[in-house]
């Protein structure tokens, strides 16, 4: 009875001891292979993300050297990391072959549009260049800057009041709708003036006052521009505090662009490609960013980890303790079996030897367990390590890009950010008319206060005349170092008499500077040319034209303001 009681108990016992050191068995193996493919999807990883910077280069090798005799591993996400690598390299390529279709398309239809006939060699001779500029990071900031430019002339031509009304361009479009088939091809306008014809005298035009919701003629070309636009978007490294400007270009784009609307997108879309092409540091700006993604990836994969290292202690302490329980129950089932003799002495000793084998088991593990979780903080503190390096890098990035639109010796913006502001003034008149005038100044006889009193003297007049400028023109006013001793203001909503009379006004103030030299007072004066843009002139004509009545002022006895 008691035998039989003792083997029905042995027998129990033993399969449950089998089925658990099977299953943990198997545990252990999925555990050892998820360890291995861990452990050289991050190889991979920090292979991919090499040869970008030195720094980041020490990290990556120094993760990888942490990573040796290392066993951790999870499949899921090395498979995920694996696709996003391979979608990571595809990506480009099948982007550019799709802003190439798009540039085409969009080209070829506003090409059927009559614009002037040098606007139309532009677009023709950036459809050309597409294919070849998409190939580089560089031409496709070409592509994109020439682009801006011809979306630019566009909503230029198309006249300021075309958000409500419609331009030309709006007209042209309506015209357009009120035919089923395409009209005879438009006749391309030789010059600009036949097209301020148009504008000016809309009874030339095919037009009929048509129904403003709908707009096939326009319909014909607005998917490609929105198409193409939106791909051009998706493209670009958007800075952070562009993200939201960038978010609401697409859903813009998204909800299908009216005519309408159409002239308006255009400037607000070149408008946000120039101030995201301000600082040519894309390129390594893509890089920071491709590498944030590596980073979240490797981030993932060492949260995983850890998560599973956490899983596997809990199945080895589930193991450990329904064994005890097992042993336990035997002991006493044998113990209330009284004197079993020779089986109950072997009963005990194999016990005793399973809870020994258990505790030596149980000290290995604890070992490894501790060594994966020092391997698993070395990684994490290497990962931290390289976020910290790219950040620092994008940092050094925006204060290259404010020193180069900035005049150390002044503080003033230098004529690079003039450049860019008068881009950004330009096409807000364009958007919303109104005056925009242009003053240019320039110290008198400079060079005597340089000669006189030494180099330093004459930087620290520089340095006084700039605030007195700054400090006297309005907040929306801009003014910049042009060079040397040459500084240049843009007044929006100034007509050529508004901005004489600022220019007046500084005149007298600089010539109200107190400046000292040697205990003796010096009056410093300046003169000043003053222009307003005319509508469609290149900046260039306008500040030449300024120039030259700087150079009258000069001519005229100095310290002058003269009007051009
Ligand atoms: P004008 O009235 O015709 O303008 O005579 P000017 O002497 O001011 O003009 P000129 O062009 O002959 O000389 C300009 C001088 O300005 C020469 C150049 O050395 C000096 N200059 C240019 N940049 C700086 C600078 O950053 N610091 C100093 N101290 N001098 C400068
Ligand atoms: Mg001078
Ligand atoms: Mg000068």
């Amino acid at each position: 009875m008691a035998d039989k009681a003792a083997s029905s108990a042995e027998k129990q016992w033993r399969d449950k001891y089998l089925a658990l050191h099977e299953e943990h068995k198997s545990l252990k193996t999925a555990l050892g292979d998820r360890n291995e493919q861990l452990r050289r999807g991050l190889v991979m990883v920090s292979l991919l993300a090499e040869g970008q910077a030195d720094d980041l280069d020490g990290a990556l090798s120094g993760m990888r050297d942490s990573m040796k005799g290392t066993t951790l591993s999870f499949s899921n996400a090395i498979n995920q990391l694996d696709a996003m690598i391979r979608k990571f390299d595809g990506h480009y390529d099948q982007q550019s072959g799709e802003l190439v279709t798009h540039l085409v398309a969009m080209a070829e239809k506003l090409c059927q549009c009559p614009l002037p006939k040098d606007l139309i060699t532009q677009i023709r001779e950036l459809r050309k260049s597409a294919s070849k500029d998409l190939q580089s990071w560089g031409g496709y900031v070409t592509q994109l800057n020439g682009w801006a430019g011809v979306l630019n002339n566009i909503a230029a031509l198309d006249g300021a009041d075309s958000k409500q009304s419609g331009g030309w361009l709006s007209r042209w479009f309506r015209s357009e709708q009120s035919t089923e088939t395409l009209p005879d091809a438009p006749e391309l306008p030789e010059t600009q003036s036949s097209v301020q014809e148009r504008v000016e005298n809309p009874s030339q035009d095919p037009v009929e006052a048509g129904d403003k919701e709908t707009e096939p003629g326009f319909s014909r070309i607005a998917k490609e521009v929105a198409d193409t636009i939106g791909a051009l978007i998706s493209r670009l490294v958007i800075p952070e505090r562009m993200e939201s400007t960038a978010e609401t270009l697409q859903e813009r784009l998204a909800n299908g662009v009216h005519w309408y609307e159409f002239v308006a997108l255009l400037e607000d879309t070149s408008q946000f490609l120039l101030d995201c092409l301000g600082s040519g540091q894309e390129e390594f700006e893509r890089f920071l960013s491709s590498l944030d993604k590596r980073l979240q990836a490797i981030q993932v994969l060492v949260a995983d980890a850890n998560t599973g290292a956490s899983d596997r202690e809990r199945a080895r302490v589930d193991l450990e303790n329904m064994v005890r329980d097992q042993i336990a129950d035997i002991r006493s089932v044998v113990n209330g079996l009284g004197d079993l003799g020779e089986l109950g002495s072997s009963i005990r000793d194999h016990l005793a030897l399973i809870v020994k084998a258990m505790e030596q088991y149980q000290k290995v593990e604890n070992e490894r367990e501790a060594r994966l979780a020092e391997q698993l903080q070395v990684l994490q503190a290497r990962l931290n390590e390289m976020e910290a390096e790219a950040s620092q890098a994008r940092q050094i990035i925006e204060d290259q890009r404010t020193r180069a639109t900035q005049d150390h010796l002044t503080g003033l913006p230098n004529r690079a950010a003039y450049d860019i502001r008068l881009n950004e003034e330009l096409l807000k008149k364009s958007r919303t008319g109104g005056s925009l005038s242009v003053i240019v100044c320039d110290v008198d006889h400079f060079k005597k206060i340089n000669d006189t009193y030494g180099h330093l003297a004459g930087d620290k007049v520089l340095q006084l005349l700039a605030s007195t400028l700054r400090k006297h023109l309005r907040n929306g006013d801009f003014i910049a170092r042009y060079g040397g001793e040459e500084f240049v203001a843009l007044l929006p909503g100034a007509t050529a008499d508004d901005a004489l009379m600022v220019a007046e006004k500084l005149r007298e103030r600089v010539q109200a500077c107190p400046f000292n030299f040697r205990g003796e007072r010096v009056t410093i004066t300046m003169s000043f040319g003053i222009s307003e843009y005319r509508t469609l002139e290149a900046p260039e004509t306008v500040f030449e034209r300024t120039d030259k009545a700087l150079y009258k002022a000069k001519e005229s006895g100095r310290n002058c303001c003269v009007k051009a």
